[in-house]
């Protein structure tokens, strides 16, 4: 019997899907030639499954006294309640599924592991290795889940394991 595929959840832009806010593709050759055959892709868009439109406002993480916002660059609009209401349910499905891993799209404000840009009320850079606003409730949930940025991506393969995976021989 075949060896059942790890599922990875993976920023959806990586895979070449125009949900960026600017709708322009962001396809990762290497994740696709590195991981295709190996894992059942499972893309995931927060800012996209939580409503936005595409294309849509730039958005950026706040700092604040009630903690990080996420917020439209041009008109200050928080959409932090429409994220997080919308991940309660999609951490559920995660668990549901059974996710071994997720590959996270870098810089974005929803799904940067450590290098998104955070910012103060005036606009000027606080620092920029936050988590984006999605992957921060993902790795609160799921302490011990393989979570990289594409930036990563060969250390992330190696500890996949695949080979276990995959019965390739190691
Ligand atoms: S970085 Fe995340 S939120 Fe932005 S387009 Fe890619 S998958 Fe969607």
């Amino acid at each position: 019997m075949p060896l059942k595929k790890l599922k990875i959840g993976v920023s959806a832009c990586l895979l070449g899907m125009r949900f960026r806010y600017d709708g322009k593709c962001k396809l990762d050759q290497r994740v696709v030639d590195m991981l295709l055959d190996k894992v059942d892709f499972i893309p995931v868009c927060p800012e996209v499954e939580c409503g936005l439109p595409i294309p849509r406002p730039k958005m950026h993480l706040e700092h604040s006294s009630g903690g990080t916002r996420l917020k439209v660059t041009e008109d200050g609009r928080d959409l932090t309640l429409t994220m997080e209401q919308w991940a309660e349910g999609k951490l559920d499905q995660i668990e549901r599924r059974d996710f071994a891993a997720f590959l996270c799209k870098s810089k974005s404000p929803s799904c940067a592991l450590k290098s998104a840009a955070l910012l103060d009320s005036r606009g000027q850079l606080i620092r920029h290795d936050a988590a984006g606003i999605f992957v921060k409730l993902l790795k609160r949930r799921f302490p011990k889940m393989l979570i990289a940025e594409e930036t990563e991506l060969e250390d992330f393969v190696k500890h996949l394991n695949l080979d276990i995976f995959t019965g390739e021989k190691q």
